[in-house]
């Protein structure tokens, strides 16, 4: 059943919303968290798992290096103080969906503490988001529900569980509360989110897929009147998994928020759903700042234990943060921001920045990745950079226009060949003699039978009318299969009829 909201513009003009979000990233290591068995998506239910996965009584678990690296880097990233000594601790619960009954997490003593990550809205404004912790832990099974509408657990008859994923490693990112952000949180959600995509994905740590799950988002929202300076009571909006639902979820839940408070009531501090097909959240469970988990320090596993000289090593081989090395990629580049906006959106960086290293002008890659590319790569129905087509291709199709053997529309041609396996494009305009026409005898030849074939515009050019000369650059153009220089072709045609262009 919808709740009650009030418009988005009311709820900004009498509260101030606080946020915080608790940002989840599975790592894309080879194995777990804690054992040996693969960390792969989508492989048959139930294959990847050993008795650690499984909890079984006995098994022992151990802690993946290469997790812990990845997290120490997203700390560093992160402007995180890395702790010389941090605490797996059991978090205990019973459901379904793990088989230990516990979930394994540096609940009190996290590999990360303390950072701060800027987040650039869209018109450019910096926004500082601080970091209160980014700690290591698991993830649980998969669970599937049958039988009830749209796979809830309302209505369903039976329930499946997949544990491949029970164990894969996850870092949970904390932030502290945010506030001043005002009309533009619901931005903010989106952005935040973002950019904690991009630098999982810069460090390579997470194959960052929002749609697998890979990154997801819980958003705590909450509002106090305005200028007030105490918290409201916050609502946790569960396992948002795409940038627009976190805005969306944001904005609805200030509108709920607004609704509730101008009725006088009190808002419960409960975890939320999102729905996306109605665009509304709906209660989960209420939940308190301190549920009983029963924590207790994991008696299996020693304290993870960092020296500066490790730490200092991962420090040397971060990346160019993705904020700074879109600044400058825009600058190098001199797109608009517009065009700049335009490429990142359709995830063209990478691709463009590999077809300017191998040798194209900045315009010329984003004319073919953002032009014909993109608009084959929509038709096909795939990424951009699942059509097939190399940076090499687009440097080599441009150097053939700007000898001048090829144009534009050839080039485009030439391009579908490429594409069906015909070969390199120089390769391909050889074997299919699809080089311009700009031998002159050829063309004036041309030129002199499309005058002859349209006496009534010869004579009007020869009257002085140039203009009229684009219907005999057309009809050459059609009689050479597109291939003249219509350029020259049109020279000719003056020449020809004795007028100057
Ligand atoms: P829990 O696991 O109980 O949700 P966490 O500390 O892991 O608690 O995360 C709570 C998140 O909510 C943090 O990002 C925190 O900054 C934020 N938060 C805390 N109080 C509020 C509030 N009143 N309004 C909005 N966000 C809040
Ligand atoms: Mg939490």
């Amino acid at each position: 059943m919808s709740e009650e909201v009030l418009s988005f513009e009311e709820a900004i003009e009498k509260y101030d919303p606080v946020l915080g979000f608790e940002v989840h990233v599975e790592l894309n290591t080879k194995t777990k968290m804690f054992d040996s068995a693969p960390n792969e998506f989508g492989d048959e239910p139930n294959t990847n798992v050993t008795p650690v996965s499984l909890g079984l009584p006995g098994a022992l678990p151990m802690v993946n290096k290469t997790a812990v690296e990845s997290a120490i880097k997203l700390g560093l990233a992160l402007g995180c103080d890395i702790a010389d000594k941090s605490y797996f601790a059991r978090k205990n619960y019973f459901y379904p969906d793990s088989p230990k009954n516990f979930q394994t997490s540096q609940a009190g003593g996290p590999i990360a503490e303390n950072g701060s990550l800027d987040v650039e809205l869209e018109d450019g404004t910096i926004f500082t988001v601080e970091i209160e912790r980014a700690h290591m832990e698991e993830d649980a099974g998969k669970l599937t529900h049958v039988g009830g509408a749209d796979g809830r657990i309302q209505g369903a008859t039976s329930s499946l569980v997949d544990y491949n994923r029970a164990g894969v490693p996850l870092i949970e990112i904390v932030t502290r509360p945010i506030v001043g952000a005002g009309e533009r949180a619901p931005e903010l959600a989106r952005a935040y989110v973002a950019a904690i995509r991009d630098i999982v994905r810069s460090l390579g740590i997470s194959d960052a897929r929002m749609e697998r799950g890979n990154v997801r988002c819980d958003a705590n929202v909450s509002l106090m009147p305005k200028g007030a300076e105490k918290f409201g009571t916050r609502s946790e909006t569960k396992n948002v998994n795409s940038l627009r639902s976190v805005e969306r979820a944001v904005r609805y839940e200030i509108r709920r928020h607004a609704a509730i408070l101008e009725r006088g009531e009190k808002v419960t501090q409960e975890t939320r759903h999102w729905h996306e097909d109605t665009r509304e959240t709906s209660s989960g469970r209420p939940k308190s700042d301190a549920d009983d988990y029963r924590y207790f320090p994991e008696p299996d596993l020693v304290p993870v234990v960092t020296n500066s000289e490790w730490i200092e090593r991962l420090r040397a081989e971060l990346p160019e943060p993705p904020a700074e090395r879109r600044r400058r990629l825009k600058g190098e580049w001199g797109y608009s921001d517009e065009e700049f906006r335009d490429v990142v959106n359709a995830s063209a960086l990478d691709v463009i920045e590999e077809t300017v290293a191998a040798g194209a002008t900045a315009a010329a890659a984003r004319k073919w990745w953002m032009g014909e590319i993109a608009r084959r790569a929509k038709q096909a129905e795939v990424e951009l950079t699942a059509l097939g087509v190399e940076p090499a291709t687009v440097v080599a199709l441009e150097a053939l226009i700007s000898e001048g053997k090829i144009n534009d529309k050839i080039a485009r041609q030439v391009l579908e060949f490429v594409l069906a396996g015909e070969g390199t494009p120089a390769e391909i305009v050889e074997a299919r003699g699809l080089a311009v026409v700009s031998d002159d005898g050829a063309l004036t030849a041309a030129v002199q039978e499309a005058l002859a074939a349209m006496p009534d515009v010869a004579d009007k050019i020869r009257a002085g009318k140039v203009q009229a000369a684009g219907a005999i650059v057309g009809q050459v153009m059609k009689a050479t299969r597109g291939q003249a220089d219509a350029a020259r072709v049109r020279e000719l045609i003056l020449a020809e009829c004795g007028v100057e262009g």
